[in-house]
């Protein structure tokens, strides 16, 4: 830190996103991104684009968001697009939370969420899951300010049913709830048709994992007209060009095929599926994930070390440093083959593991 830092952010602790590496060939299970490239179609609008570059976007992502209306069946006034869906979720934390009004959510969640809080310099509390990790709506009862749900949750990938989202809505209608559907295609259940009965509701979507966008930077919040309006002050105050050109167009082109993502998302779940039975197999436990990653943990190898040694065979897994999740481990889904060969690489650990304790 040099000396010309503000003293407002000395006790800021950055957010650390899991490794991207370079040079040596990974298999990446450990960003949980689409294993699938997005369609030709996408590039091919990128690079059609490419000509009017030396024009800004256009701050409204008009015709993107009437696309992405149409196809959710919602209003364009009830979207905002932002760069990434972690630009949504910030603008949440700056437009929503205050000193009387402070951010909740889970212990165990998106690590992000205490650093946006941080960063915009508003309090926060954290509530514990209960023991099998569900969320339980009574437990924010007495939670004045936005409560952010990541449903799914990461990196356990459980979800809390429409039901208890509803509870969360209805236990006061003034406060926000910002449900993080980071993960819902892969399986979730969305509450974006909540939206027409809670004006308290704002769901936040991404199109780095379903729609393979990762790297394009392209995410939405949709919500009432009102609340919209909130995000777009902040976006205008911040960063009124938040989605680019490339952006914009790639979007509507990947929109404009949506079965071809849809059908990389049942591919994903049916791969899920298989690798959480395989895994239970060798002795794993397997949380019911409903995200495009796995959350596991094995009685006789320690998480940490599981992580260190498939880097070593060059697959990366993820590992959390945190209280409560130190002995698991959260493993993105990949290819049929990617899995094989994690399944392999884990198989001939245990394997190792086994003979070295014989007598
Ligand atoms: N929410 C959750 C729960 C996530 O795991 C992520 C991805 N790391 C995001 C939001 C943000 O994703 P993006 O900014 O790529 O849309």
């Amino acid at each position: 830190m040099s000396r010309f830092f503000s003293e407002k952010y000395r006790e800021l602790e950055a957010y650390v996103p899991g490794e991207q590496p370079k040079g040596q060939t990974y298999i990446k299970l450990n960003t949980n991104e689409s294993p699938f490239p997005p369609g030709e179609w996408v590039a091919e609008a990128v690079r059609s684009e490419t000509e009017k570059l030396r024009l800004y976007s256009d701050p409204e992502s008009t015709a993107l968001r009437e696309a992405l209306a149409e196809k959710l069946s919602l209003r364009p006034e009830q979207l905002i697009m932002t760069n990434g869906s972690d630009e949504a979720l910030n603008y949440a934390f700056m437009a929503f939370c205050d000193d009387a009004h402070p951010a909740a959510f889970p212990d165990i969640t998106y690590g992000f969420y205490p650093v946006f809080a941080k960063i915009n310099r508003v309090p926060y509390t954290e509530i514990p899951l209960k023991e099998d990790w569900s969320v339980d709506p009574d437990d924010y009862r007495k939670v004045r300010g936005p409560v952010f749900v990541a449903n799914p949750n990461a990196p356990t990938g459980l979800q809390l049913p429409l039901s208890g989202m509803e509870k969360l809505l209805q236990a006061n209608p003034d406060r926000m709830v910002v449900a993080d559907e980071a993960y819902v295609d892969f399986g979730g259940d969305s509450a974006l048709r909540l939206l027409d009965r809670y004006d308290n509701l704002l769901v936040v979507r991404t199109f780095s994992k379903s729609r393979s966008l990762a790297g394009l930077r392209l995410g939405f919040a949709a919500g009432n007209p009102e609340v919209i309006r909130d995000l777009k002050t902040m976006q205008y105050s911040t960063n009124p060009y938040n989605v680019d050109r490339l952006a914009q167009a790639a979007g509507i082109a990947c929109l404009s095929r949506d079965e071809y993502n849809l059908q990389n998302v049942r591919e994903i779940i049916r791969i899920r599926e298989g690798t959480k039975e395989r895994l239970r197999g060798m002795g794993f436990e397997v949380t019911d994930s409903r995200a495009n990653f796995v959350f596991v943990r094995h009685p006789a190898f320690p998480s940490s070390e599981l992580r260190d040694r498939l880097r070593e065979k060059g697959i990366l897994i993820r590992w959390f440093n945190r209280d409560r999740i130190r002995d698991w481990n959260r493993i993105s889904i990949g290819t049929e083959k990617d899995m094989d060969a994690l399944l392999r690489a884990i198989s001939a650990m245990l394997q190792t593991e086994n003979e070295e304790r014989k007598p």
